[in-house]
């Protein structure tokens, strides 16, 4: 997901500019939420290494 082809209600112009706070403050909103929602696959990959090392381990054993 981005915001590159939103335009401002504001300024009229492409948010993805910055060119006045209202484009800052979606262009943030957009950003956080995408980082939001690629961190709980984030946190399932890292469970998932952990399993997977912790069972290499015992297998080793
Ligand atoms: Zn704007």
């Amino acid at each position: 997901m981005s915001c590159d082809h939103l335009i401002c209600a504001r300024c009229a112009g492409p948010v993805m500019e910055g060119r006045c706070p209202a484009c800052r403050a979606a262009r943030e909103e957009l950003h956080g939420q995408g980082m939001l929602s690629a961190s709980p696959l984030l946190i399932a990959i890292a469970v998932l290494l952990v399993l997977m090392l912790a069972l290499a381990v015992h297998l080793h054993a």
